[in-house]
């Protein structure tokens, strides 16, 4: 399976350096992309990464709301990101998740709209230091990953699930290649449990949590590990690349 790379800018990002990002990702040319790659800017940058983007490289939104239009202040609905010229978007991220207080139940009704409106969608699921401590984990990934993939009705080539240990993400802290794969290995096997085994066996599974340069040949050397969603280390194109470059 080609492996996908994503990288979230968060709340960061200007319109001059999201020019010269994509500048900088052009020199690689199509074939130095070793993997699909796709750029989360905030909203406002969209219209401009999508302008500027490198063959190769597509654009997505990090959030979107569900209803298509109407009377929610400081939402952004699927289709206005589908204008903007993204072509992907983010369900579930953690920050979303723990600091904006998203539940399985609104990331679900983002993902089905998202999906509905024809964008593809990156699905991100993981636990919190604590529910690592308590042996929680696979309770914890196995409950979002049945809320949001029960009775879907997705193809696997539109959907990609993140494992995204919330205690690796922006800490330095990064699940070893083996805690990585073995958790992706259980992931599929709950998707298989959910969506059959054709879709699971499609399905990539990216890892996310402080993935760098230095760490990430090895991550996605795993069998199971379709890719990286990458925060950090995709702010500056160099390291972006490096890390799109250790997929292939
Ligand atoms: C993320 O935002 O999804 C992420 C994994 O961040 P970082 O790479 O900075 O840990």
């Amino acid at each position: 399976m080609r492996k996908i790379v994503g990288g979230n800018w968060k709340m960061n990002g200007t319109p001059r350096g999201t020019e010269a990002f994509m500048a900088a990702m052009g020199t690689a040319g199509p074939a130095g992309l070793r993997a699909d790659v796709v750029v989360f800017p905030p909203f406002t940058l969209i219209p401009m990464a999508s302008l500027k983007a490198p063959a190769g490289v597509e654009i997505g939104g990090q959030d979107l709301f569900w209803e298509p239009k109407g009377a929610f202040t400081g939402e952004i609905s699927a289709a206005m990101l589908l204008d903007a010229g993204a072509t992907w978007f983010l369900a579930g991220h953690s920050e979303r998740r723990h600091v904006l207080g998203e539940t399985d139940a609104v990331v679900r009704r983002k993902l089905d709209a998202g999906l509905a409106a024809g964008l593809k969608g990156i699905f991100c699921v993981g636990e919190l230091l604590g529910e690592r401590e308590a042996g929680r984990t696979e309770e914890v990934v196995r409950g979002q990953i049945e809320g949001g993939l029960s009775g879907l009705g997705a193809s696997p080539r539109d959907l990609v699930i993140a494992y995204e240990p919330v205690w690796a993400i922006g800490t330095g802290m990064t699940a070893t290649p083996a805690e990585a794969g073995r958790m992706h290995t259980l992931i599929r096997g709950w998707v298989e449990g959910i969506a059959g085994g054709a879709f699971a066996s499609s399905l990539r599974i990216q890892y996310g949590g402080s993935v760098s340069p230095s760490n990430a040949g090895e991550l996605m050397s795993m069998p199971s590990v379709d890719g990286a969603l990458v925060g950090g280390a995709s702010l500056e194109p160099g390291s972006f690349m490096a890390i799109v470059g250790s997929a292939g």
